[in-house]
């Protein structure tokens, strides 16, 4: 089997079908060091049973996430909701160190025998005679030059995240629900910074979020379209800093901003076609955010990353023990749990009245991004 990306998702499907299956990971050059400006920090309780099912749970304990604590939000008014997740039958959830939960799961699928191609570039995917191949072009070491080589595999999955980079590949587009682009900044925590609260406001053209991470800094995080004139003006960290200090919320969040840098990333739903995927040749999967990227408000990414590695693990199983369904049996769970995100978000983001005449909320609750 053919695995390209090894973040979560794909270093949870090696780990899970090895030692069963002979298992390729197939990753870029550097990712390791793109992973310091990572987010996509909670994580719920409801996935200590999935990372129990990896057998990786105990070393994940001691990894030295932090627990969840309370979370406040002004969503549709000043008037403070707070949510203590102790409430969750399945556990409060953990803030994660993203740097080390991702390394512990790569080093896992490793540890179990799955081997990791990290220095290609140009990846080419095709299906021929039955099978799925990948071209690579290695890097070569020193002053070597580049070269070229083939793997064949009878499974190939895309985990290569929202850059869905087999998927399209195979000619699959994208299916864009809407525009957020996520700003957001690692500042670090002033002294007199004692909260461990997440923080959730709404604001004219688009939501807050605030917490402390394991790592010691204060992540702050502004959602916003992708084309609102502001989001030139707010990649400077004082200027979004200070905007998120007009709200009560945060005014009480002090760090510097000196050497800070503001980072951004698309943050709005997509998905695969799942009619499309269904039509392609049979072994080919996606999972994680290469299947269904959610809206960060959803806080649903990495627990998805988990569960569609464990739904494709098993539909793998299934494939080989000669059921031609599994695939069809995969893709219709993902069509029922991307029917319950969209009408959960659209009860979301429906529930901000306060700004519902602006263009960032009118947008989500028109109909216009729905489907
Ligand atoms: C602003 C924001 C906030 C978020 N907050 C949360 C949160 O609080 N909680 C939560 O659960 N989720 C959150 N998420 C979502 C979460 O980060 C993702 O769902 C999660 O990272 C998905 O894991 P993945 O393994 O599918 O993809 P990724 O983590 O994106 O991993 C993909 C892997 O594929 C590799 N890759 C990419 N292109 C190629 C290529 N061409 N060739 C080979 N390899 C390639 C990458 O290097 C990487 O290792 C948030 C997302 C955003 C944008």
């Amino acid at each position: 089997m053919i695995i390209v990306g090894a973040g979560p998702a794909g270093s949870a499907l090696a780990c899970r079908l090895r030692p069963r299956y002979r298992v390729l990971l197939l990753d870029r050059p550097l990712a390791g060091a793109g992973a310091a400006s990572r987010i996509g920090e909670s994580l719920p309780g409801a996935a200590r049973v999935l990372l129990q099912r990896l057998g990786v749970y105990d070393h994940f304990l001691a990894q030295g996430h932090a627990e969840r604590g309370a979370s406040v939000s002004h969503w549709d008014s000043d008037t403070p909701t707070w949510f203590d997740p102790v409430r969750d039958p399945h556990g409060a959830g953990w803030h994660l160190d993203r740097v080390r939960f991702d390394a512990g799961l790569r080093e896992a699928a490793l540890a179990a025998g799955a081997a990791l191609v990290d220095n290609g570039r140009h990846l080419r995917v095709s299906h021929y005679g039955g099978r799925w191949c990948v071209d690579l072009e290695y890097l070569g070491q020193g002053c070597a030059a580049p070269f070229l080589r083939t793997h064949h595999a009878t499974v190939l999955v895309d985990a290569s995240g929202r850059s869905m980079v087999a998927a399209k590949q195979l000619g699959m587009a994208r299916r864009m629900e809407d525009n957020l682009i996520c700003l957001y900044a690692h500042l670090p925590v002033d002294a007199r910074d004692e909260d461990q609260a997440t923080r959730i406001c709404a604001d004219t053209n688009g939501w807050w979020y605030s917490v402390r991470v394991p790592s010691g800094q204060r992540v702050l995080a502004f959602h916003l379209d992708r084309d609102d004139l502001e989001l030139k003006v707010l990649r400077d960290p004082a200027r979004l800093l200070a905007k998120s200090r007009r709200h009560t919320l945060f005014a009480e969040v002090k760090p510097a901003t000196v050497g800070v840098q503001v980072h951004a990333r698309p943050a709005g739903g997509a998905g695969l076609d799942l009619d499309a995927l269904a039509a392609l040749p049979e072994g080919f999967f996606a999972i994680g955010d290469a299947m269904l990227a959610f809206d960060p408000i959803a806080s649903q990414g990495l627990f998805n990353a988990l569960a569609t590695a464990e739904g494709v693990a098993h539909a793998v199983e299934r494939y080989a023990d000669g059921f031609k369904d599994a695939r069809d049996r995969y893709l219709d769970e993902m069509r029922t749990v991307h029917t319950r995100y969209r009408q959960r978000l659209g009860e979301t983001y429906a529930a901000v009245t306060r700004y519902a005449h602006e263009q960032f909320w009118l947008r989500r609750n028109s109909g216009a991004l729905r489907e």
